[in-house]
């Protein structure tokens, strides 16, 4: 990698960073690209987060990712917000550009290439589990993108809210309940099923939401978001029942390779960008 007065400066803002593996991908696209610029972790403790923005601004760099728990804690540090960060209340790509920051989202966008990726087009209903920041931005995508959504959550009133901004801002059907009798009624309807919770997240890999696999239709779609380990209990128990699974490293990819080309300005080399993370993550 060379360096010099020219080099351009992203990266990654969130706590903590540890295993992030953004500044592994965005680098390789910039080595792929020819691209002059550099992508960096920035671990922000809390108490230091009130500066980045000014920090970002006068050391000259041009753009950085927002991971957790900043999403959402972002939006007030922002000259403008586009439409679709907007209406999910979080940010995950700010651009600095003439001393003006633009915040974006690109989780949601970034599941709907993946889905489409497999030849699966949003329609019906889509099960959500967990109503956290990654259910917001993907049940607003699908949303907007003609799904009905249900959110299970194990905190009822946050799901219910969840719902209801939905239906208000997409006009699309939503609903919300917990893991109780209610859930095997909608997995028997549904036509996509999404893991948003950590459950099943590295070092916890024996974990998965509670939900009953058999009664999902055999057409239907199991994903999770989770991309460590790529294949997580949920979906290879989904996969011993015959089902089609999607892991969650298409969605990591896609919201990079999005997030890049918004940087950019320029298509993103999204094989290279998949297949140094997946070399990645599968040998760890
Ligand atoms: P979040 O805002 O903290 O939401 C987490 C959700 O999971 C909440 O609904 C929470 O329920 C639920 N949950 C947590 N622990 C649970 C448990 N033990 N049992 C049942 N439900 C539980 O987090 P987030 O930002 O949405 O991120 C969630 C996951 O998505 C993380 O694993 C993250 O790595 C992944 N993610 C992946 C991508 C990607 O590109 N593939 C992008 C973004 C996020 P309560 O409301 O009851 O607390």
């Amino acid at each position: 990698m060379h360096i010099d007065q020219e080099t351009k400066v992203f990266g990654l803002i969130g706590y903590p960073l540890s295993h992030s593996l953004s500044p592994l991908m965005h680098n390789q696209a910039f080595a792929v690209a020819g691209i002059n610029a550099v992508y960096l972790p920035f671990p922000v403790q809390p108490d230091l987060f009130s500066s980045v923005v000014n920090a970002a601004k006068t050391l000259g760099i041009q753009g950085f990712n927002v991971t957790i728990p900043y999403k959402e804690m972002i939006i007030p540090y922002l000259d403008e917000v586009d439409q679709e960060a907007g209406q999910c209340g979080s940010v995950n790509l700010v651009i600095i550009k003439e001393g003006r920051t633009l915040g974006f989202n690109t989780d949601g966008i970034g599941f709907l290439d993946s889905l489409r990726q497999e030849g699966h087009q949003p329609s019906g209903l889509a099960v959500i589990l967990g109503a956290g920041g990654a259910a917001r931005a993907l049940g607003y995508t699908l949303a907007m993108n003609g799904s009905q959504t249900v959110f299970v959550n194990r905190t009822l009133p946050r799901a219910q809210q969840l719902a209801q901004e939905i239906i208000s801002l997409t006009g699309q059907e939503s609903w919300a309940i917990d893991y109780g009798g209610q859930v095997n009624e909608y997995l028997g309807r549904a036509n996509l099923v999404v893991n948003t919770t950590p459950l099943g997240m590295f070092p916890d890999i024996d974990k998965m939401p509670d939900i009953d696999l058999y009664r999902v239709d055999s057409k239907a779609k199991i994903c999770d978001i989770i991309y460590n380990p790529v294949f997580t209990r949920l979906l290879k128990e989904a996969q011993d029942l015959g089902l089609r699974t999607m892991s969650g490293i298409g969605m990591f990819v896609n919201q990079g390779a999005r997030s890049w080309e918004l940087l950019i300005g320029k298509k993103a080399p999204w094989q290279e960008m998949y297949d140094v993370v997946q070399k990645r993550l599968l040998r760890d």
